[in-house]
């Protein structure tokens, strides 16, 4: 056994052979893999799986981890067969509602670059000759999805990798973490301590175990799940091939098949969830099979497949595999241990992407595509805890095969976390949505009388969900007159001491050395210019600044920070105060009239100009405005201790209603802002795209000096973009899409939809898109996909409302 390594891998699953792999092929000679397990029919989730291997997937990040799995998986050669049998895959829809999904699906995974093809019945059974055609409405087809042979594909990645240099060691459990001063110096093992520079965690449903060792929480749920086998059936007698039908999902109820040679394998969802306590996971992982949770499944498989009716199962197992509260993987460094790094709750069908992504990233210190969705520190507090993992982790294997709306809701937990402003909120009959725990307004009920016309188009079927034409009518009030947003849920962030300018100069692109009371709007970039942050930063004194950035991506964001400190910094702290704070956007064009007789400050253009921050009175509160407003009009942020903050929206709102005021909900703040063309974080922002081609060449200050990112976006900058993000409007009246639709010209693929809305005051709908620069001259027709529909859409100069912002400064 070896005493030191540059990298101990813990567990030798396909994750950590993949991650072993790729980061050999970068050169890393001195890599360690660990298993407690024998090597590589190790006992955990990997040995057990099936391998079917599905790309297509809602997130185009899951989806792109997807296609170099497969690209990798079908690569690895060696005698003894394939790691991929590319046979391809049929979803298939019993109901209308899913030959609608399906129709959804095939257009996000064209988006994300399948060649997906939707079926009729007898085409799906010309493929698939054991299906009942009678029973089905037709199939979505991917012809490069197929099966996977896990552990086949662990051992020739290990066996490349100990060709660079990794050393794998079965039945060597690490039994213990060392961490010392927050970075991370080795493991313990039975057979002594390896001193390590990094550790990478791929212990599977171990996870949460191993990430104990380290004091770091690991927030997945082990759970059950079933998968039987039939003895060889008489309508596959002979087949001597291991798999030649193509895989297959019946959503409707919750079942996935594939072909054993002369026999067939079949798993289900269709059973209450069966959680395991991550401290009592069994080593193997298998659990007893449990019958009464296989018969409904059973019985749909055969109805679906009858030539599965009444055939015996001799191989039945209850294996285990990870499930988090969001559905995506845990992957990252961990921000509370240098070096310690986890790659977690990650399929077969991922694994071999996740390998990459994580090697790229610990080598090259970024993933190389956006890994937002899956990053290890993106939750809040409350979301490390075991009850909300166990909730939400058993309601992601309920719904693994649902159709869920992108704004549907989690019914549980809720309530976590309320702003001071909640109980008016709800007195306003308050539709709430869920938000990083935060409980946001989408609507108010109240606001229905005032919708007089001014609730767009009808709306009927998908894009009626989860929306209400109140939102309409909230959208006009802000436009008319003024409205009142809660703005608590904002991650809050003071940078402070004599370290704090240096830092902010160091991490934004924008020039962050400005007077006092100045707000800054800033991209953050990684070293290839992409955008992992998008914010404001306000001066509020010398060495004191408050960042302002949204309530999800706080905890990446804070993270980021926090990651750029150095030891020979001078000293700057960094601190979350989002707690300590609530505030509200008072915005419209009457929002200075409602101000001023309740603030004892001048709220002129010359006192209180655009982009200024001020301590102001209101009432009897100390607070703090900005003016700044991201619905276009003029208006102030306004913050204040959250114990004030009752007495805020009580003061403001008895300003406001002889002028109008109302409460504005989530769901029409996002239709003022694509009005306005203001950019949203993780959709039409992420650490793949840099500001030039994002249309934010404007908050950028090349010439200010060094910052991260700066040399990239030079270059950028000197070459000019290839593509853009581009402001569609839909041509037909009253068509709106929903987001990650494929933007078309003809047959080919452009790109897709980032974020889209119904533009109430410019009357019609609206979709943001990156382009390549041939298609971005104002006027050029698209089509976009929308459940198998062709929406016609035109290029159109940004922003749609008020373009030389004449209302903001009003
Ligand atoms: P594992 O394979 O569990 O590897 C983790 C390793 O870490 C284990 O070998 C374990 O021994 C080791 N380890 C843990 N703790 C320690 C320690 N302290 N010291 C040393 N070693 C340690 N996915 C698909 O994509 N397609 C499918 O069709 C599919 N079907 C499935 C069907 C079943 C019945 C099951 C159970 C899972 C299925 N999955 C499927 C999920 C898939 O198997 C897993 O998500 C995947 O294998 C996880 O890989 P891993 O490397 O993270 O974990």
């Amino acid at each position: 056994m070896c005493q030191h390594a540059r990298l101990a891998i813990i567990g030798a699953g396909i994750v950590g052979c993949s991650a072993a792999y790729h980061l050999a092929r970068k050169g890393w000679r001195d890599i360690v893999v660990l298993d407690q397990g024998p090597l590589f029919e190790t006992g955990g989730s990997t040995s057990h799986a099936p391998g079917l291997v599905f790309q297509t997937n809602p997130s185009r990040t899951m989806t792109r981890l997807a296609r170099r799995t497969v690209a990798l998986y079908t690569s690895l050669g060696g005698a003894g067969g394939p790691c991929f049998y590319p046979v391809g895959s049929m979803e298939v829809a019993t109901t209308p509602a899913r030959w609608a999904e399906l129709h959804r699906r095939r257009g996000f995974g064209e988006s994300w670059g399948l060649d997906g093809a939707l079926l009729t019945p007898a085409e799906a059974q010309a493929k698939l000759p054991l299906l009942d055609a009678s029973k089905i409405l037709g199939a979505y087809y991917v012809p490069d999805d197929g099966i996977a042979k896990a552990v086949r594909a662990c051992e020739r990645m290990a066996r490349a990798a100990e060709q660079g240099g990794a050393v794998f060691s079965g039945e060597t459990p690490v039994l213990g973490i060392d961490v010392q001063a927050g970075c991370v110096r080795g493991v313990v093992t039975p057979g002594g301590r390896i001193a390590a520079e990094q550790v990478l965690i791929c212990a599977g449903i171990w996870g949460p175990r191993a990430g104990r060792l380290a004091g770091i929480a690991v927030p997945l749920l082990p759970m059950q799940h079933l998968y039987a086998r039939t003895a060889p059936l008489p309508q596959l007698a002979g087949e001597a091939r291991e798999v030649a039908h193509p895989i297959l999902r019946h959503q409707d109820r919750s079942i996935y098949f594939r072909q054993h040679a002369d026999a067939y394998g079949f798993g289900t969802y269709r059973h209450e969830p069966l959680p395991v306590d991550p401290a009592a996971v069994p080593s193997p992982a298998i659990m007893p099979f449990t019958p009464e949770h296989f018969q409904a499944g059973q019985a749909a498989a055969a109805d679906l497949l009858p030539a599965l009716r009444g055939a015996a199962l001799p191989y039945r197992i209850n294996g285990l595999f990870s499930f988090t509260a969001d559905g995506f993987p845990l992957i990252g460094e961990a921000a509370e241990v240098r070096g310690l790094w986890v790659a977690e709750a990650v399929w077969i069908t991922h694994a071999g992407g996740v390998g990459e992504a994580v090697a790229e990233w610990m080598a090259e210190g970024d993933p190389g595509l956006d890994l937002h969705e899956c990053d290890l520190n993106r939750f809040p507090a409350h979301a490390l805890t075991p009850a909300y993992v166990r909730a939400r982790g058993a309601q992601q294997y309920r719904e693994v095969y649902d159709i869920v709306h992108p704004l549907q809701q989690m019914a549980q937990p809720r309530g976590l976390r309320l702003s001071p402003f909640h109980r008016r909120q709800q007195e306003q009959g308050a539709v709430f949505f869920e938000t990083a725990g935060w409980e946001r307004p989408q609507w108010f009920s109240a606001n229905e009388r005032l919708l007089d016309g001014h609730g767009g188009p009808d709306r009927g079927g998908w894009e009626a969900r989860e929306w209400s034409p109140i939102q309409g009518a909230e959208h006009w009030a802000a436009r008319s007159a003024a409205v009142l947003f809660d703005l608590t849920p904002f991650t809050k962030i003071e940078v402070t001491g004599p370290g704090a300018l240096p830092l902010l100069q160091r991490l934004c692109a924008n020039q962050i050395d400005q007077p006092e009371g100045r707000v800054v709007y800033t991209s953050m970039l990684n070293h290839r210019a992409g955008i992992m942050c998008d914010l404001t930063v306000t001066r509020l004194g010398p060495d004191r600044f408050l960042v302002l950035t949204g309530g999800a991506v706080g905890p990446r964001d804070l993270t980021w920070i926090r990651a750029h400190l150095r030891p020979d910094d001078r000293p700057v702290r960094v601190d979350d105060v989002t707690s300590m704070y609530c505030g509200v956007g008072l915005w419209g064009p009457r929002a200075r009239v409602v101000l001023g007789p309740v603030c004892a400050d001048p709220l002129t253009n010359d006192a209180f100009p655009y982009f200024a921050a001020r301590a102001i009175t209101i009432g009897t509160m100390p607070a703090l405005a900005l003016r700044v407003s991201y619905v276009g009009e003029l208006g102030w942020e306004i913050y204040t201790r959250t114990e004030y903050g009752l007495r805020l929206w009580d003061t403001l709102w008895e300003a406001g209603r002889p002028h109008g005021l109302t409460a504005l909900g989530v769901g029409a703040f996002d239709s003022l802002r694509l009005e306005k063309g203001y950019r949203l974080w993780g959709a039409d922002l992420t650490g793949e795209d840099n500001p030039y081609e994002a249309g934010l060449g404007f908050a950028v200050r090349l010439g200010k000096g060094e910052f991260l990112g700066r040399e990239a976006l030079a270059r950028f900058k000197a070459q000019g973009p290839s593509r853009k993000l581009c402001c569609l409007t839909l041509v037909e009246a009253g068509r709106v899409v929903l987001g990650k639709e494929p933007v078309l010209d003809g047959r080919r693929v452009l790109g897709y939809v980032t974020s889209a809305n119904y533009g109430y005051t410019v009357g019609c709908g609206i979709a943001y898109a990156y382009l390549p620069l041939s298609h971005t001259a104002p006027g050029t027709p698209v089509e976009i996909e929308y459940f198998g529909m062709r929406h016609r859409a035109l290029v159109s100069e940004e922003p749609l409302y008020d373009p030389k912002g004449l209302r903001l400064r009003t």
